[in-house]
């Protein structure tokens, strides 16, 4: 359900969003950003109204995974307001499509360019607001999960055993904020060759995260070329779910889309 928790002191541009979901990882590259777009397609594609919200200044992928046609956010003159640039229907912001390059910027700043993107941008009616959350769990991450009312977090892990001692932190920091983690994504888990499975990380950190923590949903992603391959273009692929059923993550939160 929509959980406009202090809804009278939410910024004007987050109050007609039903649902802000954060993607998060605590190391870079497990997949993070590829998980949030597609996830955002995917809702998409079925039908709801979503937009993706790229919190990671110091390295966007949002401009790299998506090329809508217009690459730079505008400014309303008058209410000051961002207007979120949009592909194939979903709403995109990115300190990516800002204009700049890539920044330097000590924590606070940081936080502060963030907040004002997501809570200054006009996201309209929206069903699901997907934010690609940096990778880790320090201040910046934190600042972020206080600004807005989550619904929810999805973790990324890849199967690597020191993946479990990160996810774990990453459990522990959206359950004192008491943000329900509702699935793990165990990515790049897998590859089907020569007739067999195989597990080139080894198995079992994500049913263990699972179980220890009593999150109720478990994907495995495999290593999948056309998912890299949709990313590296800017072209996601919206037709054939490379997600699986993810409506399944969604089912706990009592949203039809
Ligand atoms: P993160 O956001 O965690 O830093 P990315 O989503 O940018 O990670 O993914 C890192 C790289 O791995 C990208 O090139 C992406 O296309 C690739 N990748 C991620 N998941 C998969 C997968 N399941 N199969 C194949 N390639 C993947």
């Amino acid at each position: 359900p929509a959980r406009p928790l202090y809804a009278d002191q939410l910024p004007k541009c987050l109050q007609s969003i039903s649902n802000i979901v954060a993607v998060s990882s605590c190391k870079g590259g497990v997949g993070k950003s590829t998980v949030a777009v597609n996830l955002a397609y995917t809702l998409a594609g079925m039908g709801a109204r979503v937009g993706i919200f790229d919190a990671d200044v110091y390295g966007p992928s949002l401009p790299t995974m998506v090329s809508p046609e217009n690459r730079l956010l505008e400014m309303n003159p008058e209410t000051k307001t961002i207007i979120p640039t949009e592909y194939l229907g979903v709403k995109l912001v990115s300190f990516g499509f800002a204009g700049q390059g890539r920044a330097i910027m000590r924590g606070p700043m940081v936080s502060g360019v963030i907040n004002q993107l997501l809570t200054t941008s006009e996201w309209g009616e929206l069903d699901y607001l997907i934010i690609d959350m940096p990778p880790g769990t320090g201040d910046i991450q934190l600042t972020l999960c206080q600004v807005v009312p989550l619904t929810a977090a999805v973790i990324v892990t890849t199967p690597q055993k020191l993946a479990f001692i990160d996810v774990a932190k990453g459990v522990r920091m959206f359950s004192k904020l008491k943000v329900p983690c509702i699935s793990v994504v165990e990515n790049m888990c897998y590859f089907d060759a020569d007739g067999k499975r195989h597990y080139p990380f080894g198995e079992g950190s994500g049913s263990q995260v699972v179980q220890q923590f009593g999150i109720p949903h478990l994907f495995d992603l495999p290593i999948r070329p056309s998912l890299s391959a949709s990313g590296d273009s800017g072209t996601p692929d919206v037709v054939s779910d490379p997600l699986g059923d993810v409506s399944k993550i969604f089912q706990d939160l009592g949203v039809c889309v």
